[in-house]
């Protein structure tokens, strides 16, 4: 692994504000929404400001818990997906004629609530997303009304496992927009409509892991 201090450039003793300062400057540059070939460089940006953040906030007996097993992503159970999103994806991401998918958004705010501790909030958890989604049968091509696999509805159903990062810092209550550009360009075949789906992150109000 790479020294997380010389990946973002900083200084070993550098305090939580000058992290925090370098670390956004840094993102605003090399997020992927914003540069879709700096993607790995992220990651690797998100890794070291993990380790660096850690090391200087959390006493080194929690450090092991926090970083064990669940490799810094949120559990499913804690995604909840809220009702307009279910809706338009139900529809194949279309909306009815009465709503527009503004509406849809301006009413429910967030498509997706997440239930995070203060620590992941600050660290930047991965987040698993399932994005159920539409495709043109493979077998039929869609043409056949007794295809055995789509039963001649011309397309199946099935679901994508998208994990995206939270940005670090992001603040209890804000939405981050995510975009659906890099999904929509790894499958090409599959149908979304939408352009970006709005997360929510709710603070737990539990002892911290
Ligand atoms: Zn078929």
């Amino acid at each position: 692994m790479k020294d997380p201090y010389e990946v973002l450039g900083l200084h070993r003793d550098a305090d939580i504000e000058t992290i925090k300062k370098r670390f956004r400057e840094l993102s605003k540059k090399f997020h992927p929404d914003k540069n879709p070939t700096s993607q790995e460089l992220y990651k690797e940006m998100v890794v070291a400001y993990r380790t660096i953040i850690s090391e200087k906030l959390i006493a080194p007996s929690n450090r092991e818990a926090l970083f064990s097993s669940s490799a810094l992503t949120i559990p499913s159970q804690r995604i909840i997906y809220n009702l307009s999103l279910t809706n338009i994806l139900q529809e194949g991401f279309k909306v009815s004629r009465d709503f527009s998918t503004e509406d849809y958004l301006n009413h429910f705010q967030a498509d997706i609530t997440v239930q995070m501790y203060r620590i992941e909030l600050i660290m930047g958890y991965t987040i698993p997303l399932m994005i159920p989604s539409r495709q043109i049968c493979p077998v039929c091509g869609g043409r056949s009304e007794h295809c055995y696999r789509c039963h001649g509805k011309g397309y199946i159903s099935q679901t994508l496992t998208w994990s995206i990062i939270l940005p670090p810092h992001t603040r209890p209550g804000e939405i981050v927009e995510i975009n659906l550009a890099p999904l929509k360009e790894r499958y090409p075949h599959i149908q979304i409509r939408r352009q970006f789906l709005r997360i929510r992150c709710h603070i737990l109000d539990m002892p911290e892991p």
